[in-house]
């Protein structure tokens, strides 16, 4: 029998770190607007303590409490202690789901729809279907489950493209020049059932830099909404997929920021052996986020990359997500490519990594506070005065699209992947 928070113990070092200082108060997106120390680091990090000192039970209270985290790690990045609060609540979290299970909805939905493509793909239809009978901003449905409900208020929420990426992109797309590498293309959900054109460009870019692009069609969800939320058990079975899926190509793309972390932390969480560590990190020493793998691999040589004439004379901002800023680090890599394209302005916006709210089902399940968070986001980009917010981020795509609709703001929301275009090699000489 497993021992009694097996998986909160193995970052026992991690909860331990916290001296109490309250230094992550200035900056917690979730504390900033409800000034409760259970919102707080500080707060979640003393609860999850007591209960390794066996003085809490692992109640409903106590998974709400760290249930209302982003996990956004911007304490993280500030705490001079450098707790890392995303790693115990993410532990205990699954010491939570393997104790008392996952919350009905999410167990239907990580367990029996998301690893089943076919499935999953007809659940967004009938979603999106579903999602054309409710009214539009006429407030919560309150006999609903908070799920749905949240799908109601006149929140934006984008259509389900009516072709996914897999029905459109190539398995195999072939270098335009002599191939550097043989990359694997990880769309992620939201790429290939929501924003399938994206996929499409990001691949032209990768194609034009000389490289073999393989959509490969045994990729599923990357795990990282399942092991976030707790549930390791699933979530192993997806990695196994996907790494079984990609181990063999040179490097793995993805234009997904939650994908490119979610994949990267396989060894941080799901390696329950010291076989699987060692294949999970090989896998994810491969995954790279697209910036990324153009800037820091590829070298490429930004004079080549050609702003498409739809926005030229544009002013663009960048709204760095937390999954890539401070999950992978990638910060200076977009900016270059914003800064080289010619006719394009890019303009910073102030605290352009503070986090959107999204926070995977958070946006869905603390609604109300996400919105909050997404406001700040909102009077930032207005303030720069661009007219467009780029990102790489599918998510983040989404809870801005909803936070500058509320606001009726003029502003095109856009991932960097439909910018530019590459202007083949031979034409440069
Ligand atoms: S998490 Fe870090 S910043 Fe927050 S109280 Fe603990 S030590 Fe201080
Ligand atoms: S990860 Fe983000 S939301 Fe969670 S406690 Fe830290 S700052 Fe707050």
């Amino acid at each position: 029998m497993a021992e009694r928070l097996e998986n909160t113990r193995k970052f026992q070092a991690d909860v331990e770190q916290c001296m109490k200082c309250g230094f992550c108060g200035y900056f917690c997106p979730i504390y900033r607007e409800e000034h409760e120390e259970k919102g707080l680091a500080r707060g979640k990090d003393q609860l999850i303590r007591s209960a390794l000192q066996g003085e809490q039970d692992l109640t409903k209270g106590f998974y709400e409490a760290i249930d209302n985290c982003l996990l956004c790690r911007t304490c993280v990045q500030y705490c001079p202690a450098k707790t890392r609060i995303d790693h115990a609540v993410t532990a205990a979290r699954a010491d939570y789901v393997a104790e008392k299970n996952l919350p009905p909805a999410k167990r239907i939905v990580f367990r029996y729809v998301l690893p089943h493509r076919r499935l999953f793909g007809l659940a967004l239809r009938l979603a999106s279907w579903f999602q054309g009978l409710l009214p539009r901003g006429q407030g919560r449905f309150r006999h609903l489950p908070q799920f749905l409900s949240a799908l109601g208020a006149g929140r934006a929420i984008p259509d389900i493209a009516p072709r996914f990426l897999r029905t459109i992109l190539p398995e195999r797309s072939p270098a335009a020049g002599a191939p550097k590498y043989r990359i694997g293309f990880f769309s992620g959900c939201a790429t290939e059932y929501v924003f399938p054109e994206i996929g499409e460009m990001i691949v032209d870019v990768l194609r034009n830099l000389d490289c073999e692009v393989v959509f490969d069609r045994r990729q599923g969800c990357c795990g990282a909404p399942v092991y976030l939320s707790g549930d390791f058990h699933t979530a192993r079975k997806m990695a196994a997929r996907n790494v079984e899926a990609f181990e063999d190509y040179d490097y793995v793309v993805t234009g997904c920021a939650t994908c490119g972390s979610g994949l990267s932390e396989y060894p941080t969480y799901l390696a329950d052996t010291p076989e699987k560590k060692e294949r999970f990190e090989r896998f994810a020493a491969k995954v790279k986020d697209f910036n990324k793998f153009v800037i820091d691999v590829l070298a490429a040589d930004l004079d080549r990359l050609t702003l498409k004439p739809r926005f030229h004379g544009k002013t663009v901002t960048w709204h760095d997500p937390c999954h890539l800023a401070r999950y992978q680090e990638v910060r200076t890599q977009p900016r270059k490519i914003l800064q080289a394209l010619e006719g394009l302005r890019f303009v910073e916006m102030s605290d352009a990594d503070r986090c959107c709210g999204l926070g995977g089902s958070f946006s869905i399940t603390h609604y109300d506070v996400s919105r909050k968070i997404a406001d700040h986001k909102s009077d930032a980009i207005a303030a720069c005065g661009a007219d467009a917010v780029v990102t790489a981020c599918p998510g983040c795509m989404i809870q801005l699209r909803d936070a500058l609709a509320r606001r009726n703001m003029d502003v095109e929301v856009l991932h960097i992947g439909e910018l530019f275009t590459v202007r083949p090699q031979s034409k440069q000489t």
